[in-house]
């Protein structure tokens, strides 16, 4: 057969690879022993229901060899295999999760990001080969094939004579050193151990490896020269085979997890934190949970899901068991052990599963304590932490109606105008003024536009505390908490937000009763766009701002007829427009109302405009707008 070119992206990558100056072309053999070990997974898993597998747990390997002298590597395993499609696909095609990466290119230039960090799979075999064999016989097929590929000018696939049972052998050509590059590193047998014991130990399958090893005989009674040393040959087990999560937390190191975690569930980064848990008593299980420290690219999609690996006694039986996380947490990562669980539980009987119920409420407690610690403890990681998936947990409220109000209000943070800081609820609350009945928030697109707000000022003024809502949610999700230690949310923008002394109330309720005619006139001119034209006392140095009456904010409104799925179905929030008592502008209400009402009705439309203006909202008709600006000018 022809060679095949590989697919563009695939090509790219492996051109990084080949010219790599990356420091740590060691993690290949990580990669390479992961997916040996995925395959012996699928096959192991298969043999338990299907004894015509004829293999049992021991039988099941992972080999290294290696030959200095013609400069080989070999990995095989007895895994699953592939078949002559599966080696094309697989092989061909760079896999899904590392086309991740490379949506960015900014990466390409800096091959040491993705590569480092990133699992690049098996295509990180090319940083220290020349050239890449793999024969592979999938299981059930009859025949084994042979892909072959010295780099980029493509690969080759054929049918391979050979009376292997199912597995895979990957045999890499390892380059020559060069100046800068040691190669000869890879085919040295200790350096391989140490990489085994480095990267895979926990790999459940035994990685084993024929090694060579000096022995030095004692010299007998009566001989009088030392006897020449001998070298013996014998296989050796590289790894300890104890799943990281078996093993004590004493023995273990952050950077254990970590590139536990890195390894298994293609992140670059190290997690922000790791949950350990050993559980015994109702549910016994053990459980490995990671929080990441940046949101995947799809997380805020459809296409994200959610879930953690399940396994029964170190076999895994699920790669996403969705009905261990609540949504709300659905950005952990991890695993879940557990003895009690049996090897053939089906995805249906697993959502009814008392045992899965019971661990999935620990799950979630666990989850909520990490958080709350690292909140306590760890204010600059928790914020990290929220900047990625804080949106999460306010749709959490939302959504659930306020029912996961409990377990989630103490874990939001929100941008407030103390020190321009973020804060929790608690500590709002807890610095309340004496005189203060409520929590105060204001919602806009930003925090520079919501400083801008007429409304703003007055509240600051006071020496309250101020919330900026910048999300779209945040209004939402407080509107399901309701109230908080006994302490009600007010938005700045609320009709009723009641900061004045009852002086300054007496003199509004004055001015007001002496303007009536004129207000109900400028209402009249407005018609529905407003539900009432009146007098504030809320408002220091500005002239004009709406106020939402009813139920429906004007945040609110600019929200949800923003989602498509409200169509046509326009919502309108009650506004009214009110008027700054003490600016000047009030007098020239006053004056044109007995001089000249029809320019009134014009300054009655500029200020309604203006007010839309200053909520961020658009207006109707802004040629009108600007014509009546000109007029005024002119
Ligand atoms: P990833 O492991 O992230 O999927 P890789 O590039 O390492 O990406 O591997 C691509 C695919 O090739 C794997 O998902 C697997 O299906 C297949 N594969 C790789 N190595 C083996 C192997 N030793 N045995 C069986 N299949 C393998």
């Amino acid at each position: 057969m022809g060679t095949k070119q590989f697919k563009a992206e695939s090509k790219r990558l492996l051109e990084m690879m080949i010219n790599s100056i990356y420091t740590h072309k060691e993690i290949f053999l990580r990669e390479l022993i992961s997916n040996a070990s995925d395959a012996i997974d699928k096959l192991y898993f298969k043999s338990l229901t299907d004894t015509s597998i004829g293999l049992n747990k021991d039988d099941f390997e992972i080999n290294i060899e290696v030959d200095k002298e013609k400069r080989i590597l070999t990995i095989s395993d007895n895994g699953i295999g592939m078949t002559k499609d599966e080696l094309e696909n697989n092989l061909g095609t760079i896999a899904k999760s590392g086309s991740l990466a490379f949506k960015n290119d900014n990466n390409l230039d800096g091959d040491v990001d993705i590569i480092g960090q990133f699992g690049v799979g098996f295509y990180s075999a090319f940083m220290v080969a020349k050239k890449v064999t793999v024969v592979s016989k999938a299981y059930g097929e009859d025949k084994a094939h042979i892909w072959k590929s010295s780099g980029v000018s493509g690969y080759t696939i054929d049918e391979y004579d050979s009376d292997m049972k199912a597995g895979t052998v990957i045999t890499l050509e390892i380059k020559e050193n060069t100046d800068e590059e040691n190669y000869d590193e890879f085919l040295e047998q200790y350096r391989i151990q140490s990489l085994v014991k480095k990267y895979s130990d926990y790999i459940r399958f035994p990685i084993k490896m024929e090694m060579e090893r000096t022995e030095y005989p004692e010299k007998k009674e009566g001989e009088d020269k030392e006897p020449e040393p001998i070298t013996v040959k014998e296989i050796v087990t590289l790894n300890s085979m104890v799943p990281i999560w078996k093993k004590n937390k004493s023995e273990l190191k952050d950077e254990d997890y970590n590139s536990f975690y890195t390894d298994k569930f293609a992140d670059y980064e190290a997690p922000i934190t790791h949950i350990h848990s050993k559980n015994e008593g109702i549910a016994t299980y053990d459980a490995l949970l990671f929080i990441p420290s940046k949101a995947p690219f799809d997380y805020y999609t459809k296409n994200y899901k959610k879930g953690l690996q399940l396994y029964s006694s170190g076999v895994m039986i699920m790669d996403c068991c969705e009905d261990l996380l609540p949504d709300y947490f659905n950005f952990v990562k991890g695993l879940v052990d557990s003895q009690d669980l049996s090897l053939n539980i089906s995805r249906e009987m697993l959502q009814h599963d008392r045992q899965v119920k019971i661990i999935a409420k620990n799950i979630e407690k666990s989850i909520k304590n990490e958080l709350s610690k690292m909140l306590k403890n760890k204010r600059e990681d928790y914020e990290k932490f929220f900047k990625a998936f804080g949106l999460n947990l306010k749709f959490g409220i939302y959504q659930s109606y306020g029912m996961a109000k409990d377990t989630l209000q103490d874990l939001l943070l929100f941008k407030s105008s103390f020190e321009g800081k973020m804060v929790t609820l608690d500590e709002y609350v807890s610095r309340m003024k004496d005189d203060q009945k409520y929590i105060y928030y204001a919602c806009g697109e930003s925090e520079a536009r919501i400083d801008m707000l007429p409304q703003t000022e007055a509240v600051k003024d006071k020496g309250y505390e101020i919330l900026y809502f910048t999300d779209d949610v945040d209004e939402f999700t407080i509107k399901m908490i309701m109230n908080y230690k006994e302490k009600e949310f007010k938005s700045i923008s609320a009709s009723d937000l009641d900061l004045t002394t009852d002086e300054e109330k007496e003199e509004v309720k004055k001015k007001t009763e002496d303007s009536k005619g004129m207000f109900d006139y400028m209402k009249e001119a407005l018609g529905d766009k407003v539900s009432e034209v009146r007098l504030s006392s809320k408002l220091k140095t500005h002239p004009v701002c709406l106020s939402s009456d009813g139920q429906v904010s004007i945040e609110m409104e600019k929200v949800l007829n923003s989602m498509p799925q409200n169509g046509d179905n326009k919502v309108k929030s009650e506004k009214a427009l009110e008027i700054n008592a003490s600016h000047p502008i009030y007098d020239k209400l006053t004056s044109l109302y007995d001089s000249d009402k029809d320019k009134l009705k014009i300054y009655a439309e500029l200020l309604y405009n203006q007010a839309l203006l200053i909520e961020g909202m658009s207006i109707e008709n802004p040629l009108e707008f600007s014509n009546q600006i000109c007029d005024l000018m002119v």
